[in-house]
């Protein structure tokens, strides 16, 4: 049996042997660790107390399992949704897991920030938002994942807005437009929205739920008081070049197969002209496949770093994701925008001239991949070839000169 470490007392930790053996036999399914009044417990599913010798027999046939184990997240992601029993455990702050906070006889979400604040005042009004949810949600996995799906969503079609909005003022932006020729329907953009918005809830929604058990599993931490901002940065920086490099040539891939092309890119492409909406505008399999990057690099960062990645960090993560994936379908590119502060980041300009002409510029955030690898495309990729041309061409001439 694996057991997963450092729960509370009010929801299931522990995981089963084998699917077969859950489906057969329900009765080998041990049970949970949970954290009682005298300390850490082994119970079964009715609460009973579990004898230390069961557990140390387990142990075992527990090794042998584990990658079975890992192959039933999506099971045990279920058990813990639905199975929970509501205990207050008590603990010290240093101690202390999202979940671990007390729950307080009062079911508002309010009072409970009330009370957390009241017994913990050196956190600061954000920290004690967050622990309140916790606690009043009294459920990781659904409080993980609501606040999760609530932001995406809301940083998604808010993020998107700006730019419809731009789209419907042609005489102050139209001379900033990159295909100016080409303006999404009010029609394009709802039809867009529709498919954005399916995706969102059939393929996107799992993925989400997913992550924090799997982040749990790698030792993610919901801990409050936050970490510090420098180590938030660092971490998303990290992220950025992460999730670029798996962009870049998985992108590149579903370009240079022609099955893969035609078969799950293709939908993407669908407008020549993007727009911000249009971001993830994509088949199933290309959200599973791209999102991967954004959802994977933090999950790999967390397992090779030991757990040492806060849930917060990977929300600020997301949204600057979306901030950026949206900007560069925004189809604007103005005097102010960051690629012309930071001349390796991507931005819009760089991705249109890709929806453009179906070839190159395959990342998503910076500029070096297609650097280095020579897949640039577009006037000023056009303009830096000619005059490494020219350069070239001055050189032999020299040469020949001399
Ligand atoms: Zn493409
Ligand atoms: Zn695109």
């Amino acid at each position: 049996m694996r057991f997963w470490r450092g729960a509370d007392g009010q929801k299931p930790t522990g995981m089963c042997q084998t699917l077969t053996d859950l489906a057969l036999n329900p009765s080998s399914v041990i049970g949970y660790r949970v954290r009682k009044e005298q300390g850490w417990r082994w119970v079964d599913f009715r609460g009973f107390p579990i004898p230390p010798s069961s557990i140390a027999s387990s142990l075992p046939s527990a090794l042998l399992h584990a990658p079975v184990n890992f192959a039933h997240f999506p099971l045990l992601i279920l058990l813990q949704t639905l199975h929970y029993t509501p205990q207050a455990v008590s603990g010290s702050i240093a101690n202390m897991n999202s979940t671990a906070f007390p729950s307080y006889a009062a079911p508002e979400y309010w009072a409970q920030v009330d009370k957390i604040g009241a017994q913990y005042p050196a956190l600061n009004y954000f920290e004690k938002l967050w622990a309140g949810w916790y606690a009043y949600m009294n459920n990781d996995i659904l409080a993980t994942g609501i606040m999760s799906f609530v932001m995406h969503e809301s940083v998604y079609f808010g993020r998107s807005l700006p730019w419809i909005i731009i789209d419907c003022l042609p005489s102050l932006f139209r001379r900033y437009k990159i295909q100016n020729h080409k303006i999404p329907s009010a029609y394009e953009q709802f039809q867009c929205a529709m498919l954005v918005l399916l995706s969102h809830f059939t393929v996107e929604l799992p993925q989400i739920w997913f992550f924090h058990p799997l982040c749990q599993y790698f030792g993610l931490q919901t801990t409050v008081p936050f970490p510090p901002l420098w180590k938030i940065a660092f971490q998303i920086a990290v992220f950025f070049v992460m999730e670029d490099t798996w962009h870049y040539w998985t992108h590149r891939l579903m370009h240079e197969s022609t099955f893969m092309y035609k078969n799950v890119h293709k939908i993407h492409h669908q407008y020549s002209a993007p727009f911000g909406l249009a971001a993830e505008y994509a088949s199933p399999i290309e959200v599973m496949c791209l999102g991967l990057g954004t959802v994977g690099s933090p999950i790999l960062f967390c397992a090779l770093s030991g757990g040492d990645l806060h849930i917060l960090t990977m929300y600020l993560w997301i949204v600057c994701r979306l901030f950026q994936a949206i900007d560069a379908h925004s189809g604007y590119e103005f005097p102010w925008s960051l690629h012309h502060i930071l001349p390796f980041w991507a931005g819009a300009e760089h991705h249109d001239v890709h929806h453009e002409k179906f070839v190159g510029n395959y990342s998503s955030s910076f500029r070096w991949w297609d650097y280095f690898m020579c897949t640039e495309t577009g006037t000023e990729a056009f303009k830096a070839k000619r005059s490494a041309k020219a350069a070239e061409k001055a050189k032999r001439s020299v040469k020949k000169n001399v």
